[in-house]
């Protein structure tokens, strides 16, 4: 689905959301979705028109599996360089356990095993990938980004959602790493100049 002119969310996928974005030399796609995306997402680049190897970044908003696991398999598939902030990079990598225990997270760890890929790129707070600039908002996990288009379109992650409706929803406390912390980085999103928000969860949000 189109959301507007340079960026899609794909369409048909478990979990997250996944957003297709056109950028100066390709495309950059936002999170992965859960493992077994791969193949679905590709077919999804080549509905609008692109080839599979067009795709230049993958940038995950956050190192949690519905996020980023699709990654390692996409990587293979396109030959995108990856990226992730450089604090949830060694979870990504494999290199450290995810910060986050909780029941949620075991039982998904259970169900399904995570191929683990070392980033390409390290973020950090200010960097611009694909012509986005990343925007560090520590708390749902250490190194949770939101990546900022110049005409105010958003990728928020899970660091601010969405009901299905549209309509803006404050990150899950129990969800996150530091709780007081995300609530002070949703704040800090919420008063950036957006005009579409996209979600990590939930329908885009037009202001
Ligand atoms: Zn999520």
């Amino acid at each position: 689905m189109q959301l507007t002119a340079g960026v899609y969310k794909v369409d048909g996928l478990r979990a997250a959301n996944v957003y297709l974005v056109a950028v100066d030399d390709g495309l950059l796609l936002v999170d992965t979705g859960m493992p077994g995306n791969a193949k679905r997402i590709v077919a999804f680049i080549e509905s609008t028109g692109h080839h599979a190897a067009d795709l230049r970044y993958i940038v995950l908003t956050h190192c949690d599996i519905d996020h980023i696991g699709s990654a390692a398999r996409l990587k293979e598939l396109t030959g995108a360089r990856v990226a992730i902030h450089q604090l949830d990079g060694p979870v990504l990598a494999g290199q450290q356990r995810a910060q986050k225990g909780g029941a949620l997270m075991a039982v998904f760890g259970r169900l399904f095993r995570i191929r683990h890929v070392v980033p390409d790129l390290l973020l950090k707070d200010g960097d611009v990938v694909g012509g986005l600039t990343v925007i560090h908002v520590p708390g749902h996990t250490a190194g949770s980004i939101v990546l900022v288009r110049k005409d105010g379109v958003v990728f928020s992650g899970d660091a601010l959602l969405s009901d299905n409706a549209g309509q803006v929803r404050p990150p899950r406390p129990r969800l996150a790493l530091d709780p007081a912390q995300a609530q002070v980085s949703a704040e800090r999103i919420k008063a950036l100049p957006i005009k579409l928000l996209c979600t990590g969860h939930g329908a885009p949000v037009r202001f």
